[in-house]
């Protein structure tokens, strides 16, 4: 690895420009990005979802799991961010790969069907408003209107 180290820096939107060894997490977007820490150049977006990555920030130093496996990069680089540390960790099989996007799919299909479940519990239910009961004035004066008219 190029960065054994990351400086976790908290930004609003992420530069066009990434900074190497820098990790910049943006909570208003929910992701955070950072340059490949092989040194290939590449970006490395790590999205921070119930199904995706979880970061925990612990005043100093972040974290960030799961591992980043860069499958989709030249490099196919993976490491473990931890306490803004950069461990490199085991190359994963191409089956290992494929078995871990099937396992990664299911679990957001069905994190996301128990949210549209959960959703559709919560939606207010419209009932259509009863029609008002007719009111009749029942004085003296309008049963004497009733009569007339
Ligand atoms: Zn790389």
């Amino acid at each position: 690895m190029k960065h054994d180290v990351l400086e976790p820096r908290f930004v609003k939107a992420v530069p066009c420009d990434l900074e190497p060894g820098v990790l910049y997490v943006s909570m208003q977007y929910g992701t955070v990005v950072h340059s490949c820490c092989c040194g290939c150049g590449f970006e490395v977006v790590t999205p921070l979802t119930p199904t995706d990555w979880r970061l925990t920030f612990d005043g100093e130093s972040v974290s960030l799991w799961p591992s980043v496996g860069s499958w989709n990069l030249p490099c196919q680089s993976h490491y473990v961010i931890e306490n803004n540390r950069v461990r490199e960790a085991l190359q994963w099989s191409t089956a290992r790969i494929e078995a871990e996007r099937t396992r990664d799919g299911q679990v957001k299909a069905k994190f996301y069907a128990r949210q549209a479940a959960i959703e559709a519990i919560d939606a207010p239910v419209i009932a259509p408003v009863p029609p008002c009961p007719e009111v009749r004035p029942t004085g003296l004066l309008a049963k004497v209107r009733r009569w007339i008219f």
